[in-house]
C-alpha cells in the first residue's frame, strides 16, 4: 500500500443500510477453504481502483451487529467481482466513488480480518474515533484555507470606492469564521493529543466530526458570500470547497448519528 502497489477500499455502506450498518444484507458463507461472498456496495470511496478490499459482511444468523464479519478481497482476477460506474457527485470529484458488486465472489478462508467471525462490528466501531479525527483535521483545515483566501480577496476587492475589508459587516465575518476556525483547531489539537495516549473515547472523536464539520461549511458558505458572483465560480477555491465539503456533514457517520452517540454516553452518567 505505501508504495502504491495496494489500493485499499473499505466496503461497509449499502444501497439499504448507511447509518445503520447493522442492517447489512451481503453475506458469506464459508464453503471449505473459501468464503462465497453475495451482495452489492455503494458509495465507496477508491472502488474504482481498489485491488485489496474490507469487505463488511453478515457471516452469521444473528440478528444486528453479531453476525458481521469483515473480509479482506483481493480483486485483482476475482471471479464474480464487477464495479459499477463513476457516481456522479456534487463535488469530492477527485475520489473515485463507485459501487461494488460481489456474485458468489470466493475469498480464501483466513482472509478473514482478526481471529474470530462475528466481531466485524466491534473492530469497525475500535477503529472509527480514528476515521472522525481525520475528517475533522480536514474540515479545520478547510475553515482555515477558506478564512486565508478570503482574508486575501476582501483586501484587494473595490465595492462602493473601498476595500470589501474596511467594511464593519466583512470584518465582523471575518473575525467570526476566524475564531471560530481557532476554537475548533484547539479542541482537535487535544482530541489529536488523546489519541495519541490511546486515550480517545468515542463520544470526544464523535463531538470532534459534527462540529469541524458543521462548523466549516459555515465557515466556507459565509466566505464564498464575501466573494460576491466570483464565489460561485469554480474557477476560484471557495466554491469547490463549497461543493467538497458538504458532504463531511454524512460520510464517515452523519452529524445526527455522532448527537445521538454522544447522547448515549450522558445518558449514563
Ligand atoms: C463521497 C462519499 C464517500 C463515501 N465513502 C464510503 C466508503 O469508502 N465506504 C463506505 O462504506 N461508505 C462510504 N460512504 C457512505 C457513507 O458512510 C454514508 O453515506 C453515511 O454513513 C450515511 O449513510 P446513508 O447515505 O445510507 O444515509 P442514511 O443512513 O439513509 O441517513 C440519511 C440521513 O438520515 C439522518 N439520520 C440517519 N441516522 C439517524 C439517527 N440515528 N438519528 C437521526 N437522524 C439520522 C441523517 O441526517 C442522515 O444524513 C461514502 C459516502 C459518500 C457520499
Amino acid at each position: 500500500m505505501a508504495t502504491g502497489e495496494l489500493v485499499a477500499a473499505i466496503a461497509m455502506s449499502e444501497p439499504g443500510a448507511g447509518s445503520d450498518l447493522q442492517r447489512i444484507n451481503t453475506r458469506a458463507t464459508l464453503e471449505g477453504e473459501f468464503w462465497r461472498i453475495n451482495g452489492a456496495k455503494t458509495f465507496i470511496t477508491n472502488g474504482m481502483h481498489a485491488n485489496l478490499v474490507c469487505v463488511a459482511v453478515k457471516t452469521g444468523t444473528e440478528v444486528g451487529a453479531k453476525g458481521i464479519s469483515l473480509l479482506m478481497l483481493e480483486t485483482d482476477g476475482a471471479q464474480g467481482f464487477r464495479r459499477g460506474p463513476l457516481l456522479d457527485k456534487l463535488g469530492q470529484k477527485t475520489l473515485d466513488t463507485c459501487e461494488l458488486f460481489f456474485d458468489g465472489v470466493q475469498v480464501p478462508a483466513n482472509n478473514l480480518l482478526g481471529a474470530e467471525e462475528g466481531k466485524g462490528f466491534i473492530q469497525l466501531m475500535q477503529q472509527l474515533p480514528r476515521e472522525r479525527i481525520l475528517v475533522a483535521v480536514g474540515a479545520v483545515a478547510a475553515a482555515r484555507r477558506a478564512v486565508d483566501d478570503t482574508l486575501a480577496y476582501v483586501r484587494e476587492r473595490q465595492v462602493f470606492g473601498r476595500t470589501l475589508l474596511s467594511m464593519q459587516n466583512t470584518r465582523f465575518k471575518l473575525a467570526e469564521c476566524e475564531t471560530q476556525a481557532r476554537v475548533a483547531q484547539a479542541f482537535v489539537d487535544d482530541c489529536i493529543v488523546r489519541l495519541a495516549k490511546g486515550e480517545l473515547d468515542s463520544a470526544t472523536a464523535a463531538m470532534a466530526k459534527w462540529w469541524t464539520t458543521d462548523m466549516c461549511c459555515r465557515v466556507i458558505d459565509e466566505c464564498l458570500q464575501l466573494h460576491g458572483g466570483y464565489g460561485f465560480m469554480n474557477e476560484y477555491p471557495i466554491a469547490r470547497q463549497y461543493a467538497d465539503m458538504r458532504v463531511t456533514r454524512i460520510l464517515g457517520g452523519a452529524n445526527e448519528v455522532m448527537k445521538e452517540l454522544i447522547a448515549r454516553t450522558m445518558e449514563k452518567r
